[in-house]
Formats: C-alpha cells, sequence, structure tokens
C-alpha cells in the first residue's frame, strides 16, 4: 500500500541545509510569576486535587468557559478539557465555540491565535510565559528583514510564531496542514517558509517545491535523533513508527528510508491530529511514537487496547509542562491571565491564519 506520508521517489537527493540552526536565547520557565503566585496563595497550597477538580467544574459553568488543551499538556490537563488536539483543531475549536471565555491550556502563541480568532471571547492562560523555543527563533523586523530579500516572495508561517510575525506573514501552516498550504500556492512564485527547518525540509520532499528555509528548530523535535529511530525499530519489529516533521532526525530518516535502513510501510510522518487519525485505523499492536511524550496519554486514551512507545522518554517540552492544575484553577478564579493582541497586528495576522482555515 502507498504511504502517503512519504514522498513518491525516496531516491531524490538529500540536502540538508549549509548554515546551522538559529540559536535564539531560549524563554525560561524555571520560576515563572504564575507559579510564584501559587506558592504564596492563600487558598490553593492547601487543596488537595479532587478539591480543585470540583472547583473548576463550578467555575467553568459560572464563567461560560471552555477549556482547550493541546496534545502535550499534561493528563490531568488533557482529562479536564472540553477539548484536546493539534494547534489546527484548537485554532477550529476557538473559532467555533459559544463559550464566552476561552482558557487555553498550550503554549503562549497558541492562545494568542485564539485571541486573534475570537476578539469577541476572553481567552486566558493559566501561564503566560508558557512560550516556545521554536517560536523565539524569529522575529517580526527579521521576517522583514527577510521579505525585503526576496520582494517577490509569499512568506508561509508554521503556526508556531508570535502573532507580529503572523502579521508579516501571507499563510500560516501547522504540521497536518502545511503540504497543501505550499501546494495552493502558485508554482511561479517564491515561497519563504519560517521558522522550522525541519518541517520546512519535510514539506520541500513532498512538494517538489524549492522553499527558502528559516533556520529555526524547537528543540524539543530536534533532540529525536535517527540513531534512537533505528534502535527503537530494531527492538520493535512489530510497530508502526509515528514521527512528527519537526523531529531533527526526519531528513536523515528519508536518507535511510532511500537507503532501506528504515521499513518504508511502517515509517509515517504526521503531526499530532494525524498521528491520532493513524492508531485509530492502524491494526499494528505496537507504535512508536517519535514527538513530546504528552502524546502518548492522548494516544493511549484513543487506543487503550494498544501499546505506545515514546521514541525518547526526555522528549519533554517544559513549556507545555508549566500549565498545571492549580494555575487551571486560579486561571479560572481569578480570571487570569488574558491574552490581548494589539489591533494592527491582529488584522493582519488573522488575515493569514483565515488564508490557511480557507485551504484545508
Ligand atoms: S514542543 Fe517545541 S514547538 Fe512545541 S511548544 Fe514545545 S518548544 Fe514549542
Amino acid at each position: 500500500m502507498k504511504n502517503p506520508t512519504l514522498p513518491e521517489h525516496l531516491d531524490m537527493q538529500v540536502e540538508l541545509p549549509m548554515v546551522p540552526p538559529r540559536s535564539k536565547t531560549r524563554p525560561s520557565v524555571a520560576s515563572t510569576e504564575a507559579t510564584r503566585a501559587i506558592e504564596e496563595d492563600p487558598e490553593i497550597p492547601h487543596l488537595s486535587e479532587q478539591e480543585m477538580i470540583e472547583r473548576i467544574q463550578v467555575l467553568r459553568k459560572e464563567r461560560n468557559a471552555v477549556i482547550l488543551a493541546h496534545n502535550y499538556q499534561i493528563p490531568i490537563i488533557q482529562d479536564l478539557a472540553d477539548f484536546v488536539g493539534d494547534s489546527l483543531q484548537l485554532s477550529q475549536q476557538a473559532a467555533q465555540t459559544d463559550a464566552k471565555v476561552i482558557v487555553f491550556c498550550g503554549v503562549h502563541f497558541m492562545a494568542e491565535t485564539a485571541a486573534i480568532l475570537c476578539p469577541d471571547k476572553t481567552v486566558l492562560i493559566p501561564d503566560p510565559e508558557a512560550g516556545c523555543s521554536l517560536a523565539a527563533t524569529v522575529t517580526a523586523e527579521e521576517v522583514r528583514q527577510w521579505k525585503a530579500q526576496h520582494p517577490n516572495g509569499v512568506v508561509v508561517a508554521y503556526v508556531n510564531t508570535n502573532a507580529d510575525v503572523k502579521a508579516e506573514s501571507d499563510y500560516c501552516c501547522t504540521s497536518s496542514n502545511a503540504l497543501k498550504v505550499v501546494q495552493a500556492i502558485p508554482e511561479d512564485k517564491e515561497i519563504l517558509f519560517l521558522p522550522d527547518m525541519f518541517l520546512g525540509l519535510y514539506v520541500q520532499r513532498m512538494t517538489g517545491r524549492k522553499l527558502h528555509l528559516w533556520m529555526g528548530e524547537c528543540h524539543v523535535h530536534a533532540g529525536i535523533r535517527s540513531e534512537d529511530i533505528l534502535r527503537m525499530l530494531r527492538e520493535h519489529p512489530e510497530a508502526d513508527l509515528l514521527m512528527h516533521p519537526e523531529c531533527g532526525c526526519v531528513s536523515q530518516c528519508m536518507f535511510a528510508l532511500a537507503e532501506g535502513e528504515l521499513p518504508a510501510e511502517r515509517t509515517f510522518i504526521y503531526g499530532t491530529g494525524g498521528m491520532v487519525k493513524h492508531v485509530r485505523q492502524s491494526s499494528a499492536p505496537v507504535h512508536l511514537v517519535a514527538t513530546e511524550v504528552g502524546m502518548l496519554h492522548r494516544l493511549k486514551k484513543e487506543a487503550p487496547q494498544k501499546r505506545f512507545i515514546p521514541v525518547r522518554e526526555d522528549a519533554i517540552c517544559e513549556y507545555m509542562k508549566t500549565i498545571t492544575l492549580p494555575k487551571l484553577y486560579r486561571s479560572l478564579r481569578d480570571m487570569v491571565y488574558e491574552v490581548r493582541v494589539p489591533d494592527e497586528i491582529a488584522v493582519r495576522a488573522r488575515r493569514a491564519i483565515e488564508r490557511m482555515l480557507e485551504i484545508v
């Protein structure tokens, strides 16, 4: 059977970027304001987990609030959420909800996207310092300079970018729709793809389009190496491999696939939403999962009879994990922290997001 997540011709030349990835200062969540507020709170440190859950259940009704959680959130947050999904699914849920308040359990750029799409709703994030190492690799000023070097270029921004970067972009995309977005752009247009170079390389290979790539990376996915993949496949010959296109090993794995070192019939490259669909349909009893480990909780809930093994147990995003039960409770109790995007940025960023939503 043809594997739709791999290119038609695996023997195509594997090009690795010749410039090293951009290293910017990673946001730190070692001691956030929200964490300190919880420690000093007169009530929260004295509540049990069950008491906090009960209070959240009351407050979510009183506030007419919907709780959205990304697939990488800790299990208790996923279990409390009204909806768990990938970036695209969460954006769509935010755009469709009738609730007055959206509590976004994810990282800051995701809550910003919800605020851009829902200007008439109150969007809260339990910890606004939940950043993203990938989003931190590019600024709006750098995009303006890049566009000046390619005046006819069309900018496609992965959704893992801050609102002011989206405002400089023509289209947004997620890992689940990046191929469709790039394919929708006329062949004669130059494309500037940012910020994830591994996703960009994957899109380039799958579409056959030559892209200008921003050399950004996510530290969690960049840390998953081809040696890890090869070792796990050797140890679990019955398993399907599910690999996120942001992984640092995608390019090497394409090469290994071409060389026959990886089994093309068992290797699947998906965003987190695609992984969920795959395990619902696949007959494989075991799945190796090459992405952030929070994904395993979601996959186990989808297919409890199957076994899921992380390719790396230390693939943990500290930004996603900074959202905790006490912070979610405080967010609903005190209506903190509201995410607002200035109008002049929101209008332009919304155009790029809506162009994406029109395509998928
Ligand atoms: S896993 Fe990577 S891309 Fe996703 S939020 Fe964390 S740092 Fe950002």
